[in-house]
């Protein structure tokens, strides 16, 4: 990676395709932590910050994408090479013609936001809120904050080490996509292949939710062909009714792209029709103030 550290974002470029809603691969303008995703859900360009270069997760979500998912925490963050990266992606986007020759479709030529999500949970890493700093001291230099979201994509579970670095997020206007696909234990040690312990995953839900705006994010789908259970249900929407006053609403979204993880031929996605009832449901019964439904 040494070459791409030292030659511009010109000459990496030159090997870049266009950016495709079905291609996420983190390595598509050849840098190290910064990769840039044409994102459905933000409908623009996502500068996506992978601090899990390892790909290394301490879940095992069976819906996973990320391929030759292991176990375990993220290497050392070199945070120099970090703020390098984002500064020039940030000026070849906003100053240059980077958007114009890797999006095809004009409506998508807009950065939509800095996200930290990469192949792992990016809470785990040592340097997380150093890293926050300076992607948030990026955006403050250029007026960014407030205008360019900074989210943070996580499973929620080291919430309690998180806390500084939430608060700059919550700073710079950022937000918080907290994991939460199901409400029962048995549905989160399957689906996440964590212990499943509901009640923490609440209080994490609440906690971080009282530093920075939060929203749950929360993939539905079906395995060996049968939609979660009515208990699965009744369990997952009284977790949410708990923090609904709390958290800014729900995104519900099906499985967009293949699993790379074992198992994944037992997964399939719902109908359209069925991830919008289901939507209005824990709107309805949760009183979450807002469900945002992309199946
Ligand atoms: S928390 Fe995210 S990165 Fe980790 S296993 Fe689940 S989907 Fe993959």
């Amino acid at each position: 990676m040494k070459e791409a550290v030292n030659c511009s974002i010109e000459q990496r470029n030159a090997a870049v395709a266009q950016l495709s809603i079905a291609d996420h691969r983190r390595d598509q303008a050849g840098l190290t932590y910064v990769y840039p995703v044409l994102s459905r859900r933000a409908r623009g360009v996502s500068i996506g910050i992978n601090l899990n270069r390892n790909r290394a997760c301490n879940w095992a979500c069976v819906y996973c994408q990320v391929e030759n998912l292991r176990r375990g925490m993220p290497d050392a963050i070199d945070l120099d090479l970090l703020e390098r990266e984002l500064e020039d992606f940030l000026q070849e986007a906003l100053q240059g013609d980077y958007l114009l020759r890797h999006v095809a479709q004009a409506r998508c030529r807009r950065l939509a936001d800095v996200a930290f999500s990469g192949e792992g949970e990016p809470t785990a890493a040592r340097e997380f809120t150093a890293a926050v700093a300076r992607v948030a001291a990026a955006l403050e230099n250029r007026a960014l904050q407030g205008k360019l979201p900074l989210r943070l994509i996580t499973n929620g579970s080291l919430i309690d080490r998180a806390r500084a670095g939430l608060a700059i997020l919550a700073r710079v206007g950022g937000e918080v996509w907290f994991k939460l696909d199901r409400g029962d234990a048995a549905g989160m040690k399957t689906v996440n292949q964590t212990p499943g312990d509901p009640a923490r995953a609440l209080k994490n839900l609440q906690s971080c939710a009282d530093i920075a705006p939060t929203w749950v994010q929360t993939c539905w789908f079906a395995t060996n062909g049968n939609a979660p259970d009515a208990a699965a249900e009744a369990a997952y929407l009284d977790l949410i009714a708990q923090a609904a006053q709390r958290i800014r609403g729900v995104h519900l979204y099906g499985l967009a792209r293949p699993s790379k993880q074992p198992g994944a031929e037992n997964l399939s996605r719902l109908s359209a029709a069925a991830m919008r009832a289901w939507g209005e449901r824990i709107r309805q019964k949760t009183g979450v103030r807002a469900v945002k439904v992309s199946p």
